[in-house]
């Protein structure tokens, strides 16, 4: 890519153009040497802890981000003491010893524990798929009845699930598929599942116990403060420069670092020459209530059809510690279509997409001092605990170790 050809030249008049004016500060002029290490482009989760760690190796960062704020999608905002997860709800979970020690060190976690629920023709379902959920849809109490009527109801197919209906349909059945798959599906792909492919559920978790915690991972929760306290503590100290679009003026920011390490999308990167990568997107609007408690619950999903939101959010229960308020918020996640210019919130990783993104990301490959990181320059849908595991090896890799 030509401006990151031009990036070492750039950065070295840039250097003797700020040398010229600083010249009183006896700055070495002799090689290339930037204001700043590391340009970091985005700060959401990889971004900031990619700051964190080189900041602490004695490395110089500068951190530029799009938006008005830090924190990415885990971005909350307080109102009226409640942490409003803006970009969906985030809960924090990993079995990796490494990255719950790791985040620990910039915030504390309460001990909130994921139990949503599912309503579908105005009954509620335990999710996932339990003890309760089989009681519930059919009268069971015990996971032997469970068994039988789950064996009963899976469609026996003498060759591999075609789609994502025949695939959800050999592992629940009927009843599950239809209560609680099908109508979601359907809004959270704006396509029928016999038109999706089968690898998209490739497994569905059933559980013959009464166990609704919707996680197996050993650590589970959400900061005290939001995840904006997390972000506020991972970037402490660190120059950042928020409302700033790296791409309207790349040649600038470029002379700032010596190295890049780029977080935002990675067709945009290369002024999407070969194509758009797709994603998918969803709409979120807030209500405020005046009860203290609207719907009992952090996340409850809607899986009939007709009812356009995948799932509503009441914020005040992911931190049931704060003072309480006599008031809440309650946000609605709607699916729709994406296209340029909106948030891109989850790849589609199908195989032409996926075929497109290994041609940049070899591109990318090529281009000295260039890092990509994080669920978009990846174009992979990654967890939290995954998307920091990822940065802390990337540091290891280039001899930065994270910290203790
Ligand atoms: P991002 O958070 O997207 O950060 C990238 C940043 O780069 C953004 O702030 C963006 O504005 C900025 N940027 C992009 N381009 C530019 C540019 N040109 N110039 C300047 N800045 C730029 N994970 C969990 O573990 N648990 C959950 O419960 C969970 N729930 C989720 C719910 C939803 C609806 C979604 C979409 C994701 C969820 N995740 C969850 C995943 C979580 O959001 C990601 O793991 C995490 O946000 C990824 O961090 P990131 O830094 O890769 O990307």
């Amino acid at each position: 890519m030509a401006i990151f050809e031009q990036h070492k030249q750039l950065a070295k008049r840039h250097k003797e153009s700020t040398d010229q004016q600083n010249s009183h500060q006896n700055m070495q002029n002799t090689d290339f040497d930037c204001c700043y290490d590391y340009l970091i482009i985005g700060a959401g989760l990889y971004g900031s802890c990619f700051a964190r760690i080189a900041t602490d190796q004695g490395k110089r960062v500068l951190v530029v981000e799009r938006r008005q704020h830090i924190g990415g999608n885990c971005y909350t905002e307080e109102e009226d003491g409640i942490h409003i997860h803006r970009y969906g709800p985030h809960i924090f979970h990993t079995s990796n010893e490494v990255v719950w020690e790791f985040v620990n060190r910039y915030c504390t976690f309460n001990n909130f524990i994921n139990t949503p629920l599912a309503i579908s023709k105005n009954e509620l379902f335990s999710l996932p798929f339990n003890m309760l959920t089989f009681h519930q849809l059919w009268g069971v109490t015990t996971p032997s009845e469970a068994e039988e009527k789950l064996n009963q109801q899976r469609l026996q197919l003498d060759r591999p699930a075609q789609n994502l209906e025949e695939q959800a349909l050999t592992l629940v059945g009927n009843d599950l598929y239809e209560r609680l798959i099908r109508g979601y599906t359907r809004k959270q792909w704006k396509r029928d599942p016999k038109e999706l492919p089968p690898e998209i559920i490739k497994r569905i978790p059933i559980r013959l116990t009464y166990n609704n915690n919707y996680f197996n991972d050993r650590h589970q929760g959400i900061p005290h403060g939001g995840y904006t306290a997390l972000f506020n503590t991972l970037l402490k100290n660190i120059d950042v420069r928020l409302g700033v679009d790296f791409h309207e003026d790349r040649e600038y920011w470029l002379s700032q670092a010596n190295k890049i390490v780029y977080t935002g999308q990675i067709d945009q990167l290369f002024n999407y020459d070969l194509g758009e990568l797709e994603y998918r997107t969803l709409k979120f609007e807030d209500t405020w209530h005046r009860t203290s408690n609207y719907q009992g619950n952090a996340v409850i999903n809607y899986c009939d059809e007709h009812i356009p939101h995948t799932r509503l959010i009441e914020h005040k229960h992911f931190n049931p510690e704060i003072v309480e308020t006599n008031q809440t918020v309650v946000t609605s996640e709607t699916p729709v279509a994406w296209k340029r210019g909106q948030t891109p919130y989850y790849p589609i990783n199908n195989k032409t997409n996926n075929a497109l993104y290994e041609i940049y990301a070899e591109r990318a490959r090529k281009i000295p001092n260039l890092i990509l990181g994080g669920r978009l320059a990846e174009y992979q849908y990654m967890d939290m605990h995954a998307v920091v595991a990822s940065a802390i090896r990337r540091c290891q890799a280039i001899g930065m170790q994270a910290e203790n």
